[in-house]
């Protein structure tokens, strides 16, 4: 049998180029701003003296060989429309990423042509959709390097991943007196599961502290670690610190103390290569949506040995071999752990995504982000009153400010008059913002498909807000 490709499998599948010839489906149709003006009650941020970008025009571009951004841009529909009569600047990617359209086809194609439940062999649809999301699995288990398909759990997202493992392996595996030694940097996603179930066990949440360029203190950590050390928490990438903890490192440490070690890996998949073996990782979680793919599905990656020892954490279909009165037995892993009907077009939007994002020089990729974010820091120091939070010496293109004389908010909102997306708020990440004396900050985060060009808009804006 062949899984069909999902590549073509849309052409010629009425409704499945994206809205067209579907009425009010046209991109873009209704949406304020797609074209035209500014709502009215809106202060246009242009009507202000046209301002040229100083700085950033001295500086280096940032084009390293082997990856040009605009390949990437041209195949991400959303990048082409405006907001608030400007064409959108996306720097809001460490909240989710943008879709290239390849992954947009892939789930018109797959409702179009390929819609079926999975592991219920009735038929030749039932089949087909089981292989796709069985390969689905395949492609992240190679995406991450981890050594077998059977080693990926389909998740949400990566806080139902860190949920699963703290009700599943955390419910087991932890007791009274027990450590969970979590980085003060964590999203709250890989903080709250733990005291959720440090509650339940009588274990304890240890929080790991922070240097003050925002690095994890490797000092503390090695004193914080003991016997008592069941699991240490860490993110590969912090989301509002842009900080790329030593991971590896960490890990081994970790190892020596018998504790095990989940990485969050969230904001790291988008931006660098990732091999959980070499990190010798026991698991590791991301979301697909900031990976260039849907919402709603991510993956958890696991060792072997534990993912066999692990309970279940939800019941349903699925999950079982056979169900009686007296007596269910159960599926083996991963199905275990994926109880219910999974997100089936999201696995294969996540492998249409993979097959884009992989299509790529990943080491070229990283190369670029990070000169982008050398430009981008260098070109914000031209912003009076600006200060970027974080100076760790690994860092991923997470660009975290405050700007004197406004609260983030506002900066925010000033921003997006200019069509140009970022976040303001806590980030979910308030002991990291605590660090600094914050509770708000805003965010700048860049992917593969920004530009310098689109970091002069932000300076330029900036530093009109400024009055320079
Ligand atoms: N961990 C980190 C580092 C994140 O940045 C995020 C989301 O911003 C999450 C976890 C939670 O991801 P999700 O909401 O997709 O589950």
């Amino acid at each position: 049998m062949t899984i069909p490709d999902l590549t073509t499998l849309g052409r010629g599948v009425p409704g499945t180029t994206l809205g067209a010839g579907v009425p009010g489906t046209t991109l873009g149709a209704g949406v304020p701003g797609l074209p035209g003006a500014a709502p009215a009650d809106m202060p246009r941020a242009d009507a202000a003296p046209a301002v040229t970008t100083p700085a950033p025009a001295a500086l280096p571009q940032p084009q390293p060989p082997g990856f040009s951004p605009e390949a990437a841009r041209q195949d991400v529909p959303i990048l082409h429309r405006t907001v608030n009569g400007h064409p959108l600047v996306w720097l809001d990617n460490g909240a989710t990423t943008q879709k290239p359209r390849q992954v947009i086809e892939a789930l018109g194609a797959f409702y179009g042509a390929a819609n079926s439940n999975i592991h219920r062999g009735a038929h030749t649809m039932a089949r087909e959709a089981t292989q796709m999301y069985e390969a689905g699995r395949a492609a992240v288990a190679g995406f991450l390097g981890a050594g077998s398909p059977d080693d990926i759990v389909f998740v949400r997202g990566t806080t139902e991943a860190i949920n699963l493992v703290a009700q599943s392996w955390g419910r087991a595996n932890l007791g009274p007196g027990d450590d969970i030694l979590v980085a003060t940097l964590e999203h709250h996603s890989d903080i709250v599961p733990w005291q959720l179930i440090a509650k339940e066990t009588r274990a304890r949440v240890v929080p790991i502290p922070l240097t003050p360029e925002g690095a994890i203190d490797q000092d503390a950590y090695a004193d914080l670690l003991s016997s008592r050390t069941q699991l240490v928490a860490v993110s590969h990438a912090s989301n509002v610190l842009g900080t790329v903890p030593p991971v590896k490192e960490m890990t081994a440490l970790a190892h020596r103390y018998g504790a095990k070690v989940l990485v969050d890996g969230a904001q790291a998949v988008a931006h660098f290569p990732v091999d959980v073996q070499d990190l010798d990782a026991d698991f590791y979680a991301f979301s697909g949506h900031k990976l260039f793919a849907p919402t709603g599905i991510g993956a958890l990656y696991a060792k072997p040995e534990i993912l066999q020892g692990m309970r279940p954490w939800q019941g349903g279909g699925n999950m079982i071999d056979s169900v009686d009165f007296t007596r269910t037995t159960f599926a083996p892993v991963p199905h275990l752990l994926e109880a219910g009907t999974g997100h089936i077009a999201g696995v294969v939007g996540l492998l249409a995504a993979l097959n884009w994002f992989t299509s790529f020089d990943r080491d070229a990729v990283a190369a670029y982000e990070t000169a982008l974010m050398t430009y981008a820091q260098q070109a914000l120091a031209t912003v009076p009153g600006l200060e970027v939070l974080g100076a760790a010496p690994e860092r991923i293109a997470v660009l975290t400010f405050t700007l004197a004389g406004h609260d983030p908010a506002g900066v925010a909102d000033w921003l997006d008059r200019d069509g140009i997306a970022v976040r303001a708020g806590h980030h979910c990440a308030q002991p990291a913002l605590a660090h600094y004396g914050l509770e708000s900050a805003a965010r700048a985060s860049l992917a593969l498909y920004n530009t310098s060009e689109e970091v002069d808009l932000l300076v330029a804006s900036l530093r009109r807000l400024q009055g320079a």
